[in-house]
C-alpha cells in the first residue's frame, strides 16, 4: 500500500467540535493543520446542552479568529435564521424536579423544584447541539478553511521525539498516513488517544462517586409541562430546557431538539445502577422508569431510536495533560458528569488558552512553563467541577440544599459571562471563578460541607453560607428567597447589581442592548 506522507506544523486527534474549532482557530493563525478522525461524519456523539457562558465564549472564539460564520451558533435565534439545516434544540434555561421513588410528582409549594432562566426570550436563547448536524458542519468549515482531514483513520503508532515534535502513521481503507508534525492537540475526548497510546496514569474522583450512564435518543417524549401543567406562568416554558429529574442516587436529562429527537438518559450511582443492572441497557432503562411514575408517563410513548449507549464510568480524569510536544483539551483530560453541562464551557477555555500558549511559544522559549501552567488550570477547573458536582450528588437526598448548592454554580456562570460582556474576563478568572480568591475559598468550604451530610444547626449554617457566599457575585436574583425558586432571567437584577460589577448603569443598559436582552419587567413576566 503506498504510503501518503504529510507534515504538518499541528496534528489534532479527534474531529468533533472540539477538534474542528482547534483547527479553525489554528488554521486561521496561519498553522499547517491535520485532523484526523477514527468515524466518519454525520456520526452521534452525546454532549449536547449549551450554556449562556459556552454560548459567549463560542461567540468569542468567533471574533477573535475572525470567523463570523460561527457566530450564529451562540444563539438560538441566529442560529436557525443562518444554518436551519444544522439541527438543535431550544435552551431557555435549567429545570429540576425532585422525584421520590414510586411516588407521582407533585409539588404544590416548588418544594420539589427549581427553575433559573438563562435567557429572557428565544431569539438569545442557548442551544442543544445536535451533534451529528454540528459537529459535521465545523468539520467542514475546518476543511474549507484549509485544514487536511481523514477520517475511517486508525492510529497505528505515535513516536514523540521530544520537544521537537512526533510522528504518527495510520491506516485507512486502502490507504496508510505517515505524518511528521511538531504538535499533537489530543480531542478525542475522555479516555481517548493519548491516555491508550501512552498509557498514561487515570486519576481517581476524589470527591465525586462512581457513576454510570445510559442514554439514547428517542422520538415521543411527551412535554412535562402538558402533562403537569405548572400552577402560575413560569419563568420560561419548562420543556425548552435542559430539563432534570433527580431522585436518590441519580438523575435523568431530558434535551428536546427541533427534529423530532430528544435526548435522554441518566447517570446514576454504581450501587444503583448494579441494582438496575444498567449494563442490561434497555430493560434497565425501564426498570428505572418504572419506579418514577411521573417520568415513566413522559416516555409512555417513546420509542428510542438508537441502541442505549451504556457507560460503565461516567467520570474519568487524566493524570497528565501535557507532554513535550503534546496536550489534551479539557474533554480529553477529563470529564465528570452531565450536570449542570459544565463540558462545552471547560472544552471552549481550553481551546482558547491552548491555541494561545502554540501561538505565543511558536519557535520561542517558554513553551515548556506556558505548558505546564495550561495543564495547571485544566485540572484546577476540572477539581472545581467534580467538587460542585459531587456535593449536588450528596445532597439529591434533601432537595433544597441541593438546590442551594446549584446556586454557586449559577451565580459563578452568570457573574462571569456579565463581565466577559462588559469587556473585562480578568474579573472572571476561571470556570467557576477559580481565580477569584475570596469567591473561591467559600465555594469550596461550601461544596465540602455538603458532602458532609449535615443537620440540624450545621445544615442551617451552610445555607446562610452559601446565601453569603453568592451575594458578592450575583448578578441575576439568585438570593432573592421571595421567588421560591423560579428565577427569570431579569433586566432588573443585572441593574440592581451595578455597583457588585463596579459598572454604570449606563454601561449596563448599552450591555443588554447589545445582547438583545430586551426584557418586560419583572412584575410582567410574573404576572
Ligand atoms: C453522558 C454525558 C453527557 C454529557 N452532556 C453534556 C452536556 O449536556 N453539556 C456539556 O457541556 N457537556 C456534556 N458532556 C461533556 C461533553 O460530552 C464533552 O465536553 C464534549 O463531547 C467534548 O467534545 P469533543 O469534541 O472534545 O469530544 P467528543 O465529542 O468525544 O469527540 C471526540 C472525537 O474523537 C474521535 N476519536 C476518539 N478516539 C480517536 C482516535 N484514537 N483516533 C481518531 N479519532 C478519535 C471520536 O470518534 C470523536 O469523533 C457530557 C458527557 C457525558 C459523558
Amino acid at each position: 500500500m503506498a504510503v501518503t506522507h504529510l507534515d504538518a506544523d499541528v496534528t489534532i486527534v479527534g474531529a468533533g467540535f472540539s477538534g474542528s474549532l482547534t483547527a479553525l482557530a489554528l488554521r486561521r493563525l496561519g498553522y499547517s493543520v491535520v485532523l484526523l478522525e477514527r468515524g466518519r461524519h454525520p456520526r452521534f456523539a452525546i454532549g449536547e446542552s449549551s450554556t449562556p457562558l459556552a454560548g459567549l465564549l463560542l461567540e468569542e472564539f468567533a471574533d477573535r479568529y475572525d470567523l463570523p460564520q460561527l457566530r450564529p451558533f451562540s444563539k438560538w435565534g441566529t442560529w436557525q435564521r443562518a444554518y436551519p439545516q444544522v439541527g438543535c434544540g431550544l435552551k431557555r434555561g435549567f429545570s429540576f424536579f425532585r422525584h421520590d421513588w414510586d411516588q407521582p410528582f407533585a409539588d404544590a409549594g416548588h418544594e420539589r423544584q427549581l427553575l433559573v432562566a438563562a435567557s429572557p426570550h428565544d431569539a438569545i436563547a442557548d442551544t442543544h447541539w445536535y451533534r451529528p448536524d454540528f459537529d459535521e458542519h465545523l468539520v467542514g468549515e475546518a476543511v474549507a478553511l484549509g485544514a487536511t482531514y481523514f477520517d475511517d483513520t486508525t492510529i497505528s503508532t505515535l513516536h514523540v521525539e521530544g520537544d521537537r515534535g512526533a510522528v504518527i502513521e495510520a491506516t485507512r481503507p486502502a490507504q496508510a498516513i505517515r505524518v511528521t508534525t511538531r504538535f499533537v492537540v489530543d480531542a478525542s475526548g475522555p479516555r481517548g488517544f493519548l491516555h491508550r497510546t501512552l498509557a498514561l496514569d487515570e486519576r481517581t474522583p476524589r470527591w465525586l462517586p462512581a457513576t454510570q450512564g445510559l442514554y439514547t435518543h428517542f422520538t415521543g417524549v411527551t412535554r412535562w409541562d402538558d402533562l403537569n401543567p405548572p400552577e402560575a406562568r413560569p419563568p420560561f416554558p419548562i420543556d425548552d430546557a435542559a430539563v432534570h429529574h433527580v431522585f436518590p442516587g441519580g438523575w435523568i436529562w431530558i434535551l428536546r431538539f427541533s427534529n423530532g429527537l430528544t435526548s435522554a438518559g441518566a447517570a446514576v450511582t454504581d450501587s444503583l445502577a448494579r441494582e438496575l443492572r444498567f449494563q442490561e441497557g434497555e430493560p434497565a432503562w425501564r426498570r428505572l422508569l418504572s419506579r418514577l411514575p411521573s417520568v415513566q408517563a413522559q416516555f409512555a410513548q417513546a420509542r428510542a431510536t438508537r441502541p442505549f449507549i451504556h457507560s460503565p464510568r461516567v467520570a474519568f480524569r487524566s493524570e497528565a495533560v501535557v507532554g513535550p510536544c503534546w496536550a489534551m483539551l479539557p474533554s480529553a483530560a477529563g470529564v465528570i458528569d452531565p450536570l449542570l453541562s459544565t463540558g462545552f464551557p471547560l472544552t471552549l477555555l481550553g481551546i482558547g488558552r491552548l491555541v494561545d500558549v502554540l501561538h505565543q511559544t511558536w519557535c520561542q522559549p517558554g513553551r515548556a512553563e506556558a505548558l505546564a501552567d495550561y495543564a495547571r488550570q485544566t485540572q484546577q477547573e476540572l477539581d472545581a467541577t467534580e467538587r460542585l458536582v459531587a456535593a449536588l450528588y450528596a445532597s439529591m437526598e434533601d432537595f433544597a440544599l441541593f438546590k442551594r448548592v446549584s446556586l454557586l454554580y449559577f451565580a459563578a456562570a452568570s457573574f462571569s459571562e456579565t463581565v466577559r460582556r462588559l469587556g473585562r474576563p480578568e474579573d472572571a478568572p476561571g470556570f467557576l471563578l477559580v481565580g477569584r480568591p475570596a469567591f473561591s475559598a467559600e465555594f469550596t468550604a461550601c461544596c465540602d460541607a455538603a458532602m458532609a451530610h449535615q443537620t440540624g444547626t450545621a445544615r442551617a449554617a451552610l445555607l446562610t453560607r452559601i446565601d453569603a457566599a453568592i451575594a458578592p457575585i450575583d448578578v441575576a436574583g439568585l438570593g432573592d428567597r421571595g421567588r421560591r425558586d423560579w428565577y427569570p432571567a431579569l433586566a432588573d437584577d443585572l441593574m440592581r447589581a451595578a455597583p457588585r460589577l463596579g459598572a454604570t448603569a449606563e454601561e449596563l443598559k448599552a450591555l443588554l442592548e447589545r445582547s438583545g436582552f430586551d426584557t418586560p419587567s419583572r412584575e410582567e413576566i410574573l404576572r
